[in-house]
């Protein structure tokens, strides 16, 4: 089996960050934000001929984006997302030729295991919405699953799949699309940390960055976990929190599993290395925070919903939030450039819970070892699907944030629905449901499906 670098997923983002040499003074739209929503975004925007920068304070991919599992599904999602996430997959489809690089998309299946009938029934519902959309889910007995997934000592009751669900290795795929944007024409400015924005007559004007200002009539925030401290910088309220999931990979190994299994043991998905990509399936840790106590009745639903598998915690984080500063002049140095890359450190504890899970439900890979871990904060909406908007109150600034532990899958076709949004162009995906408004305007937080 080949040799894997054993920092393989950490090196996009532990790599010598490079400053820009020098920084356009003026754009048609600038993206605050290299993650897969700002960069896909640009590569449909620069397709177009339109003159987009991205200005990322650290590296493109260096957070959420290069973090994740790497799952393009649609399978249980909310139905405000389903149509992007049809057209997202079509562009996975055709992502390796369009960008000319590998980026790892396959379709290759997704599960979600049931040990009871009841477990099940909650989750077939879900029957009845593919059908709607036209996605060939279906339910597997538990001697079916045994066929698809081969020897465990588990025993499942039964399994929702979706044979055309996949996967793609987010280290490469991201960094692709942002070549590709490059390529098409857009200009992409790492280690250059958006502060805040200049206004003319109450609409946008200008990105003041750390290296200069680049003069502009629009701007999307697509800041992931920074969102809702950049809006607030701009007295715009984003209800927004975090969440850390701890994920691992294992070295190449024996191929017990081809999809992707979500279970209550583990999360567990092929690579393209020939190892897994495992977390654990019922653990999500919430870091208190200041905004917690500021959201918390917004919030209350998703909690209620996650209930089961959320840890909450306080420590360290609550001060850090309490103590960072929520304006500032632009000519200071703002929190976006004192945490370059928000990294924080996988869980040991869930890291044990991985590897016992992973020996328990497939023994097979006992002695495979664990080469790699780390961590990433999940951000979300309290409706669990994010806000896709402009913001009436400054003409000219619109947000695409809280994608929540599924917009990777999603960020291409987020991509294409976002340059749409910002050139007024029809992409057939009706964002009016993702609107920021509807968190304010009396409208019920309803989350259909989970973080
Ligand atoms: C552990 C984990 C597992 C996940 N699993 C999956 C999965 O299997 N499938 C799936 O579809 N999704 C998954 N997700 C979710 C997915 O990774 C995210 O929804 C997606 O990457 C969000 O992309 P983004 O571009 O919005 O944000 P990010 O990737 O977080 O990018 C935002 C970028 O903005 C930059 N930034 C912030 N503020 C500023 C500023 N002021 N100036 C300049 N730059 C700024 C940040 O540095 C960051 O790089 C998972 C996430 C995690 C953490």
């Amino acid at each position: 089996m080949t040799e894997v670098d054993s920092t393989i997923v950490a090196s996009t983002w532990t790599r010598p960050l490079q400053p820009p040499a020098k920084i356009p003074d003026k754009a048609d739209i600038v993206i605050i934000g290299g993650g897969i929503v700002g960069v896909s975004t640009a590569w449909f925007l620069a397709k177009q001929g339109i003159k987009v920068v991205v200005c990322e304070k650290g590296h493109i991919a260096g957070e959420q984006s290069g973090r994740n599992w790497g799952w393009v599904r649609v399978q249980g999602r909310d139905t405000r997302e389903i149509p992007m996430m049809l057209e997202s997959q079509r562009i996975w489809d055709t992502l390796e030729q369009e960008t000319g690089e590998d980026v790892g998309f396959v379709r290759r299946g997704c599960y979600f295991t049931a040990r009871s009938r009841k477990e099940l029934e909650s989750i077939d519902t879900w029957l009845g919405i593919a059908d709607e959309y036209g996605i060939e889910s279906r339910v597997l007995s538990a001697g079916e699953i045994r066929k698809h997934l081969g020897d465990s000592p588990v025993n499942w009751h039964g399994a929702l799949y979706t044979e055309a669900d996949g996967r793609a290795e987010p280290h490469k795929a991201v960094p692709a699309i942002a070549r590709a944007a490059e390529r098409a024409g857009a200009t992409l400015l790492t280690s250059c940390a958006v502060r805040g924005l200049e206004t003319s007559g109450g609409s946008v004007s200008a990105v003041v960055t750390e290296h200069g200002t680049i003069r502009t009539a629009t701007t999307l925030c697509a800041a992931g976990a920074w969102s809702a401290l950049f809006c607030r910088s701009l007295g715009i309220a984003l209800p927004q929190l975090k969440v850390r999931g701890t994920v691992a990979r294992t070295a190449a190994c024996e191929n017990v599993l081809d999809g992707n299994v979500f279970d209550e043991l583990l999360g567990i998905r092929r690579r393209q290395d020939g190892g897994y990509t495992i977390a654990h399936g019922t653990i999500i840790k919430h870091p208190i925070t200041p905004s917690t106590l500021r959201w918390s009745i917004k919030f209350i639903p998703a909690l209620l919903q996650e209930l089961k598998v959320l840890r909450l915690s306080i420590g360290r984080e609550f001060l850090e939030e309490w103590r960072m500063p929520k304006r500032w002049e632009l000519d200071e140095v703002t929190p976006f450039e004192q945490t370059r890359v928000l990294d924080p450190d996988p869980d040991p504890g869930v890291l044990r819970g991985i590897r016992k899970n992973l020996d328990k439900m497939f023994p097979q890979l006992a002695a495979t070892p664990i080469v790699e871990s780390w961590a990433g904060m999940i951000e979300m909406t309290p409706d669990v699907v994010p806000v896709f908007s402009d913001v009436p109150k400054l003409p000219g600034f619109y947000i695409a944030t809280g994608l929540s532990g599924h917009g990777f899958g999603l960020g291409p076709g987020a991509g294409k629905a976002l340059a749409g949004m910002l050139t007024g162009t029809d992409t057939g995906i009706d964002l009016k449901p993702l609107r920021y408004g509807r968190f304010f305007d009396g409208s019920p937080i309803r989350p259909q499906s989970s973080i």
